[in-house]
């Protein structure tokens, strides 16, 4: 579903070259939740942020259902992306807008009809279990159901993978743990691919199949996670 085929990112900051990641392969399997792991300024973010060009590799190919998103023009790029959902720590919400309009966002920006919008949001609120909630405005929700109507609107466009950049680093253990419950469900219903990135191992022992471990720019293990945690 992804591969990502020798990328590799260099930035300059203040005169000095950060090889923020070095060559790199990745392969994740459709219907997977596949973690990647380690600590603070290894490259993970540089990573999750290639796969949909929000940062755009030095080198090598991003390829998602075998095509390569490095070689398509803008407007290709745009049409791909929305199919590409990405979700993060600070869940990026519209303040303006009641839970209702946020999700509704991304299906506005493709042009859907009012009602195709409204036929689609109600099973959406239903699945992250915030019906309730339709009309009340972000600054009203706790942390958890910010992120659940963050979950919502990046499904909104029928996405083929989810990204979760540190998606319950700003969460408490209990909400982390509903939140993943809810991705784990997604996962299973929708058998929709989720790449997460994480410095909580914890995270990976509870909804990941496979685990890669980042560091210093490369990838220096990958296992299933039962096998990986075994020698822990
Ligand atoms: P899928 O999403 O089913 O894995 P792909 O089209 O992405 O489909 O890949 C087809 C097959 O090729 C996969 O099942 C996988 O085993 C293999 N494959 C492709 N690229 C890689 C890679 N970089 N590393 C390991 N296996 C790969
Ligand atoms: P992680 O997500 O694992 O914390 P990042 O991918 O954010 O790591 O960062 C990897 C390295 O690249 C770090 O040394 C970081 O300081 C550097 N870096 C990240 N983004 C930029 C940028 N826009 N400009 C300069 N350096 C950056």
């Amino acid at each position: 579903m992804i591969t990502l085929s020798a990328i590799c990112k260099t930035y300059q900051s203040g005169g000095k070259r950060i090889e923020a990641l070095k060559p790199t392969d990745l392969h994740v399997p459709k219907g997977e939740i596949f973690g990647i792991i380690g600590s603070s300024g290894a490259g993970k973010s540089t990573l999750i942020r290639c796969v949909n060009l929000l940062e755009r590799p030095d080198a090598g190919a991003v390829l998602i259902d075998g095509n390569d998103l490095t070689l398509l023009n803008d407007s290709q790029l745009r049409q791909e992306r929305q199919h590409i959902a990405m979700i993060f720590q600070h869940f990026n919400l519209l303040a303006s807008r009641t839970v209702y309009q946020n999700v509704a966002l991304p299906l506005e920006l493709a042009g859907v009809s009012k009602d195709a919008i409204a036929a689609k949001i109600t099973p959406l609120l239903d699945l992250v279990g915030l019906s309730d909630k339709t009309n009340v405005y972000p600054a009203n929700l706790s942390g958890g159901q910010k992120q659940r109507v963050a979950i919502a609107r990046a499904l909104a466009n029928d996405p083929k993978v989810l990204l979760c950049d540190e998606a319950t680093s700003a969460l408490d253990p209990s909400t982390t743990k509903s939140v993943l419950q809810l991705l784990k469900t997604i996962n299973q219903k929708l058998g929709l691919t989720i790449l997460l990135i994480t410095h909580e191992m914890d995270v990976v022992k509870q909804i990941c199949d496979q685990v890669a471990l980042i560091d210093d720019g490369q990838l220096v293990e990958q296992a299933e996670v039962g096998a990986f945690f075994a020698g822990a």
